[in-house]
């Protein structure tokens, strides 16, 4: 399709299995994670495994490539295992990602857990200054991902995603995924044209919009400012199909990757049919 619409596949029963059922679904971008997302250590990527992904990717006709961290992994954790484990992970997360031909890792800020947000950002930053000198095979950049800030987790604020930009050694590896079910929970309103057109105004102001490199397309269980991640089917939440219409027209995102995170289905059958209600937002004609 000619579009930058996608959806995250699993990558059950091989990495390349992903790219398959991303083109099954009509997808024109795709996410995964690269492993298992609830054990610390995956089972290494083969180099067979890696040339078939690849092989498979770019035979694929898909314009995109996005892997997602798992969760985790939390690099705003205080020093001690937690940490130590999160930074071997995101480690070994950067090595295959750029063995897999991937060069755009989302990734969530963490949480400061008993802490100052304060604190829990310079870990973020800290951590990453480790990472991108340890892997400098990594040559693509990593998204973090704007979050609904349930909890102690970082990632409410374009200020807080700002300050691990601005604090590190290497802001040019950082960029921001903008989750829409996450924004509308953590309180900015793209329901509204006003409230769309200041929210982006504000992204652009304290992150700079070139930034906005992924969105994910969630609708929302839960309301405005709720600070609860629930995602919904696109057009059936909270939010309705106004912000989704709202991105897809704006020209200024034609080509940032566009990734559906919701319910698959009982049969897998809901992904092309969030991807039809969103293709179906795309108006022909702007006026
Ligand atoms: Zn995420
Ligand atoms: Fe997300
Ligand atoms: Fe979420």
């Amino acid at each position: 399709m000619n579009d930058y619409l996608g959806a995250h596949m699993s990558i059950s029963g091989g990495l390349h299995l992903a790219v398959d059922r991303a083109v099954a679904a009509g997808c024109s971008v795709l996410q995964i994670f690269t492993r298992n997302s609830n054990q610390w250590k995956g089972k290494p990527v083969s180099e067979s495994d890696a040339v078939l992904f690849r092989s498979k990717f770019a035979a694929s006709g898909l314009r995109e490539v996005v892997s997602h961290d798992i969760y985790l992994i939390n690099l705003a954790a205080p020093p001690g295992d937690t940490r130590d484990k999160s930074i071997a992970a995101f480690r070994d997360e950067l090595e295959t990602c750029a063995r897999l031909g991937i060069n755009k890792v989302v990734m969530h800020p963490g949480s400061h857990l008993t802490e100052s947000p304060q604190t829990g950002l310079a870990r973020v930053i800290e951590a990453f200054d480790l990472l991108f000198n340890e892997v400098p095979q990594f040559e693509g950049k990593v998204l973090i991902e704007t979050t609904a800030g349930q909890g102690s987790n970082l990632g409410r604020t374009f200020e807080e995603l700002g300050t691990i930009i601005a604090g590190s050694r290497f802001p040019e590896k950082f960029a921001v995924c903008f989750d829409t079910c996450h924004t509308f929970a953590a309180g900015y309103d793209t329901s509204t044209e006003e409230g769309y057109r200041d929210t982006m105004e504000q992204f652009d102001r304290i992150i700079g919009l070139d930034r906005l490199q992924c969105f994910h397309f969630n609708d929302s269980k839960k309301g405005l400012g709720s600070r609860v991640d629930r995602h919904e089917h696109i057009g059936q939440g909270a939010l309705g199909l106004n912000p989704f219409r709202f991105i897809l027209n704006d020209s200024r995102f034609a080509t940032v990757p566009k990734i559906l995170e919701t319910p698959k289905g009982d049969n897998n059958e809901m992904d092309a049919v969030n991807l039809a209600v969103l293709r179906g937002l795309v108006l022909q004609h702007l006026p």
